[in-house]
């Protein structure tokens, strides 16, 4: 008996040395994150390192390239160096069950980070911002730029919806059109194309190279002589290509000007766009907050401690209804980009020029 302690503790001597670092703090926190394409998930990946080393947590912070495969064998790997949680910020939310029920059987806690994971149990929290109301912003933007409160029209828009894979783009649409459908109704607003439907007019993988293919097909084939005057854009990653391609055919002159353009995630490229007069709005999301929220989350579910959530109906993934923190978002313009994005400082202002 007191030889094998002796022995224990030999051997728990002789491996201390080659414990992996993050034996040495609360524990290994696997961080998936879907691409470094657009650079608000370069600030989520930086400020979930800071609030997860801030709370003592080692951390292991991978970009899938937005390539399923890559980020099912990140998650794996992950698990397999032992990480005690994983948040992850999925490309397709609907493909990680097999993945998450393995961590699971290893006691794995999940966060779902920004994208609901749909069609598992094992996803405890979910950190999010509203999405619906993402969408009601940019709708609003489109509202109150073209007048239609005061009775102005009718006007040519055109609407664009994120990845049909990922859980927010149906938020962010429905969300939108909440706000443009009695214009629509109305015949104020008129999509010339006719295309409608977030699965219709979505953009796989929110590629922006694809959004600018489809506005150069949407002018070439329905605004011949008649004007578009705005586009429903949901994140800015599409703003750009759909701005470029305006760009093509005219548009952002002094005679022609940009149609009312939205976005989401106040990027650098689009606020500059902003500056410029060529993107009307954008939708501000503080990838800080969120950072806090989820490490916050991850801490909770680790500690066994009851975590604060502020929304325990809204989502729901096909399984279960997840308990979620939602964060406000706010919409940014040529009005109030320097009180939002840098005096709260998020940007330099040198860094917008
Ligand atoms: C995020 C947006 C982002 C989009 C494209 C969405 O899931 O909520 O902020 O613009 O993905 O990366």
């Amino acid at each position: 008996m007191r030889r094998n302690r002796f022995l224990a503790l030999g051997l728990a001597l002789a491996l201390a040395p080659c414990a992996p670092a993050w034996a040495q703090g609360k524990g290994l926190v696997g961080i998936a994150m879907p691409t470094k394409s657009s650079q608000r998930w370069i600030a989520d990946g930086d400020n979930m390192v800071g609030s997860l080393k801030a709370l003592g947590y080692q951390v292991d912070l991978q970009y899938a390239d937005d390539e399923i495969p890559n980020q099912l064998a990140q998650i794996e790997n992950m698990v397999t160096k032992g990480a005690k949680a994983l948040v992850i910020a999925s490309i397709d939310g609907s493909t990680l069950s097999g993945m998450l029920q393995k961590a699971a059987e290893k006691g794995v806690k999940v966060v779902a980070y920004d994208r609901l994971i749909r069609g598992t149990k094992h996803v405890d929290y979910y950190a999010t911002f509203d999405n619906f109301q993402v969408g009601v912003l940019q709708a609003q933007s489109i509202v109150d730029r073209l007048g239609l409160k005061q009775g102005k029209g009718p006007f040519n828009i055109e609407v664009f919806a994120g990845s049909p894979d990922d859980n927010n783009s149906g938020f962010f649409y429905e969300g939108a059109m909440s706000v443009l459908k009695p214009y629509l109704d109305s015949g104020k607003l008129v999509i010339r194309s006719k295309q409608v439907g977030a699965m219709k007019v979505g953009i796989l993988r929110w590629d922006g190279a694809t959004a600018q293919a489809r506005m150069d097909n949407l002018m070439s084939a329905f605004y011949g002589k008649d004007k578009l005057h705005a586009v429903l854009a949901p994140a800015d990653v599409l703003s750009i290509g759909i701005i470029s391609s305006l760009k093509g055919v005219g548009y952002g002159s002094a005679s022609q000007p940009m149609p009312v353009i939205t976005g989401q995630d106040a990027d650098l490229s689009s606020v500059k766009a902003i500056l410029r007069g060529d993107q009307a709005s954008t939708v501000f999301k503080d990838t800080r907050q969120l950072a806090k929220v989820t490490a916050d989350l991850v801490d909770a579910a680790l500690s066994g401690r009851t975590p604060t959530v502020n929304d325990t109906k809204t989502y729901n993934n096909g399984v279960k209804v997840v308990p979620s923190y939602l964060l406000k978002p706010v919409a940014v313009d040529a009005t109030n980009w320097k009180p939002v994005l840098v005096d709260s400082g998020y940007y330099k202002e040198s860094q917008l020029k």
